[in-house]
């Protein structure tokens, strides 16, 4: 089985968090046409369920 060698070093353990940090900022988010909340693009809206100007997963109608 593997074992850690070695305690990692300060700048390997913030170096990888400072990329963690980048990827997080860098997520592309779009406003929704809909309800205008940040959403990913090409995914139906996770606050109103619409997506291509169609209501997909019908949230609303409760
Ligand atoms: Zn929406």
């Amino acid at each position: 089985m593997a074992n850690v060698t070695r305690k990692p070093s300060k700048a390997k353990s913030r170096s990888r968090r400072a990329a963690n940090q980048r990827i997080k900022q860098s997520l592309n988010l779009i406003e929704c046409p809909n309800c205008h909340t940040k959403k990913l693009p090409h995914k139906v809206c996770g606050n109103c369920g619409h997506y291509g100007g169609k209501d997909i997963l019908n949230l609303s109608k409760d």
